[in-house]
């Protein structure tokens, strides 16, 4: 069981905002330079996820000239407009023909800095409907907040003590919730959320992360500043066969995959310690003719599937089809893509906000080592052993 779809809540009027939304709908506003709703679509690109629904409502046409049936990455984006606004649970009931038994669903007007895949290894799990992400070590009273205990949601109060985390807006759902809407309009946080948790059918998981909620004034003004600065990570460079799986050799099907020893973990461990993970791999052996590039994509969204279980996620993957001998007449030549060439890194570097300081490669060959000092970052040889280890050795000294 894997999660491959989003659901973004971008129908509010955003009334608490005053005059600027007027005329554009909240998402839409200007944070940094560009539209709010563009650093949503950079978090589900990057989890891996392959479908984001924006259901909406208010000025609907700013978001669907900017996102309908576009395409970031593996991520696709529809729109879907609801005809009568219906509240946060009616929006989901609008689109409950377009929705996959289980999804993420978020706000569209806050943002949390957090890993939305630690909310999916609870898929093994039976018995919930809903797995909301909640961010401790949040001070203020404007915070309702929430009853967190073993892992399940007991219940809300409206204000309580900063020690207790509060809603960020982000959850795993199951479609089955849709049995539990029965009026219209309808609010999820309001209505459904506090039955699920009186029946044990509601699942938290906190952690310590920025949260900003661009409904209100001062932090929509904290926002411009702060979300581009988000967006600015470290990257950790890692080559694909003899790295994160066994190098035996032209390997393109799932079947033939062999994960290292600690590779998941590490890439989980990278996840949550904030780094951009991408994996840049040569394959050259699309050029050699045994396999295509088809294999290559399909290959590659099975492992972030497989990293998903655990938690984890690759936020791009690079391969390079082209060798010098290939047969393949399309692929058959030298090129800076390939390594000990750096043009994977810097095609990387270029399409994201990767802060060089920090940033690593790491690698099973003197190619690795080459590309990565070709791209400006420092590059490592993993040897053998557990990766997990390798990587915290690079990271923490
Ligand atoms: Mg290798």
């Amino acid at each position: 069981m894997t999660v491959t779809q989003a659901v973004c809540l971008v129908g509010g009027r955003g009334t608490r905002l005053g005059a600027l939304t007027d005329q554009t709908p909240k998402p839409m506003l200007s944070v940094g330079g560009r539209p709010f709703l563009d650093y949503i679509v950079h978090e589900a690109r990057r989890f891996g996820l392959s479908q984001l629904l924006l259901l909406t409502g208010y000025r609907s046409e700013a978001i669907e000239a900017r996102y309908h049936r576009k395409v970031f990455g593996t991520l696709e984006v529809e729109v879907v407009v609801e005809p009568t606004p219906a509240g946060t649970a009616g929006a989901l009931v609008n689109a409950a023909s377009k929705l996959d038994d289980t999804f993420f669903m978020m706000n569209g007007d806050s943002f949390f800095d957090f890993n939305w895949l630690s909310l999916a290894p609870a898929l093994a799990q039976p018995g919930w409907k809903m797995h909301a992400a909640l961010a401790s070590g949040i001070e203020g009273s404007r915070y309702g907040r929430v009853d967190l205990q073993d892992g399940g949601i007991r219940g809300f109060r409206p204000e309580g003590p900063s020690g207790q985390p509060i809603n960020a807006g982000i959850y795993l759902m199951r479609k089955s919730v849709l049995a539990d809407i029965k009026a219209s309009p309808c609010s999820l946080e309001r209505e459904i959320m506090p039955e699920l948790a009186a029946r044990g059918e509601l699942l938290g998981t906190a952690a310590e992360g920025s949260f900003i909620d661009i409904g209100i004034p001062d932090d929509f003004a904290r926002a411009q500043v702060l979300l581009p600065t988000y967006m600015k990570r470290p990257a950790a460079f890692l080559d694909r066969d003899g790295v994160l799986n066994r190098d035996d050799g032209y390997v393109h099907r799932p079947d033939q995959i062999v994960w290292m020893p600690g590779a998941i973990e590490a890439v989980r461990w990278l996840n949550d310690k904030g780094y951009y993970v991408f994996v840049v791999t040569n394959q050259g052996g699309v050029a050699h003719g045994y396999y295509t590039e088809q294999h290559v994509h399909d290959l590659h969204r099975w492992m972030q599937q497989q990293l998903q279980a655990a938690g984890a996620h690759i936020d791009a993957f690079e391969h390079s089809p082209f060798h010098p001998d290939g047969v393949v007449e399309a692929y058959a030549r030298e090129s800076e893509l390939r390594k000990p060439q750096a043009g994977m890194l810097h095609k990387l570097r270029r399409d994201w906000a990767v802060e060089l300081e920090g940033s690593f490669m790491i690698g099973d060959r003197d190619s690795d080592v080459a590309a990565a000092k070709a791209g400006g970052v420092p590059g490592h040889l993993f040897a053998a052993g557990n990766l997990l280890e390798s990587i915290r050795k690079i990271v923490t000294g």
